[in-house]
């Protein structure tokens, strides 16, 4: 067994892994990133990231009031008001602290949830487009910055343990292909990116099928830090939620239909129906929480969504890699007729049940008006407030197979506002935190309220290390 001595060691070298090691070594700490992968550009959700810095898709730099009440309504209540309180304020820090750091932002598009988007944006084409676009330029500023102040990533350092004496963290053990190694440090910080990679977690909180939801993400969180944290006493939040979107079904044979182009927006101005012709969910709460509802089903791929030509023209063309045109151009299974009864046969959903649904939401979408929710008669009511319900009536009538693409779990490791870590009595475990899409409580609850990655990770990044720094632990 190697021993290593430092002062503090961050496990996960991500977007909060290394905004976490760079705050640190610039308040005067010796910080050393331990990172599973071994490649130069090791795979992670960061290097993938679409690179949108937002608030519940909001512009982040906007007054931190605003966001603060914008996350506990995005929320419903199941943000504390501590963790709010730390997103909000932390927004335009988070940008003019990365700014500093010679990070590149760039308005990606007109909408306000395009403003800052690292440069050059990770979404010029279908498929997946990272190298050399933001979320890999940020990493590797990010690590020649470390290597600067004097700290270090270590590449092919796995961690398997935490050590623990006098119920304090004080180090980390890593595996790698020939040796263990100790890292001894006056503080643990857990940024390991999450779950969504480990199916017996998937099974337990999100999908009866995890196989069956695809992986739209680096493929390397496999919920070692919740592991090892829960290892230790720690509480877990939330876990029951994630981040993602909804695709085509081929997107799990067809690697141009994965991170983009998704369905959301056809979703949320359409319906989904599963095989009976039901529908299941409330799709006027956005495709992030259709794509948890779809996740929940007996069989997640069962599911289909269905809209008409006046849908596929309009909301079907937003977005910077939009379904339309993009499904086709891939060539992702798209069934359209004239008429319902040929479209669901050709779709392998029951007819009349779906005549049936169809006509009672057009109804309900006539009857609406401007109402905030439309009242199908199948009993599952719609917002229609921010996602504006379209009756489905103008053929050709369109049907297409969906798969939940899952991106990251919103549940995790429980924090402070400190990022410390804490045990279901709300104690804090002494030297250990955790950071980004590890932890649990800032986004999620029963609404799936989605707060954001990058601002997440950015932000509890920051609150780690000025905590460490500052507590002289
Ligand atoms: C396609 C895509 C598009 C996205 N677009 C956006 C967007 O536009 N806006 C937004 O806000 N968010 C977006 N996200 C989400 C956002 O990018 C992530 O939430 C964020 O980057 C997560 O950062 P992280 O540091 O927590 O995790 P990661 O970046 O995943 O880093 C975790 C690191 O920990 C390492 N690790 C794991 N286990 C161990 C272990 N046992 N020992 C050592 N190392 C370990 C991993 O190898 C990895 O390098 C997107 C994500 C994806 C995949």
């Amino acid at each position: 067994m190697n021993v290593s001595a430092t002062e503090l060691v961050i496990i996960g070298g991500g977007l909060a892994g290394l905004v976490t090691a760079n705050r640190a070594a610039q308040l005067g700490l010796k910080a050393t990133v331990l990172e599973q992968g071994n490649a130069g550009k090791y795979l992670c959700n960061t290097r993938y990231t679409g690179g949108t810095f937002h608030l519940c898709l909001r512009e982040i730099t906007l007054q931190p009031d605003f966001l603060n009440q914008l996350i506990l309504e995005t929320t419903d209540g199941f943000v504390s008001k501590a963790h709010a309180r730390l997103l909000a304020d932390g927004g335009a820090k988070i940008i003019a602290w990365l700014q500093a750091e010679g990070i590149k932002f760039m308005r990606a598009s007109a909408s306000e949830y395009h403003k800052w988007v690292l440069a050059p944006p990770g979404r010029s084409k279908p498929g997946l487009d990272w190298e050399g676009r933001g979320g890999d330029v940020l990493l590797r500023t990010l690590e020649a910055n470390l290597v600067k102040r004097g700290g270090k990533l270590v590449r092919g350092a796995k961690a398997i343990s935490l050590i623990s004496e006098n119920s304090r963290c004080v180090g980390v053990t890593t595996q790698d292909s020939d040796n263990k190694t100790e890292w001894r440090a006056r503080a643990v910080v857990i940024a390991d990116g999450g779950f969504q990679c480990n199916p017996e977690l998937l099974e337990k909180y999100i999908s009866k099928q995890p196989l069956k939801l695809k992986q739209r993400n680096g493929g390397t969180a496999f919920g070692d830090g919740l592991r090892m944290a829960q290892g230790l006493g720690a509480a877990i939040t939330g876990t029951g939620a994630f981040y993602g979107h909804v695709l085509s079904k081929d997107a799990l044979t067809n690697d141009n239909l994965w991170p983009y182009p998704y369905l959301d927006a056809l979703v949320t101005a359409g319906i989904v129906v599963n095989r009976e012709g039901r529908r299941y969910t409330d799709e006027g709460r956005g495709g992030v929480s259709v794509a948890n509802a779809v996740a929940r089903l007996d069989d997640p791929l069962s599911s289909t969504c269905i809209f008409d030509q006046s849908i596929w023209e309009g909301p079907g063309k937003n977005g910077l890699i939009a379904a339309n045109p993009y499904l086709m151009r891939e060539s992702a299974t798209i069934y359209t007729a004239d008429n319902l009864d040929t479209l669901a046969a050709k779709a392998g959903i029951n007819a009349m049940a779906l005549k049936q649904t169809v006509a009672d939401y057009n109804a309900a979408v006539a009857a609406s008006g401007n109402a905030t929710d439309i009242k199908p008669a199948d009993g599952i009511n719609r917002r229609n407030q921010k996602y504006k319900a379209l009756s489905i009536v103008k053929a050709p009538l369109y049907a297409v197979p969906m798969v939940s693409g899952i991106t990251y779990t919103m549940g995790g490791i429980t924090i402070n506002a400190h990022a410390q870590v804490l045990r279901e009595d709300g104690s804090a475990i002494e030297g250990l935190y955790a950071a980004g899409a590890a932890t649990g409580g800032l986004e999620g609850g029963p609404q799936i309220g989605y707060v954001g990655g990058l601002a997440k990770g950015g932000i509890t990044g920051l609150a780690a290390a000025e905590h460490i720094a500052a507590a002289k632990i």
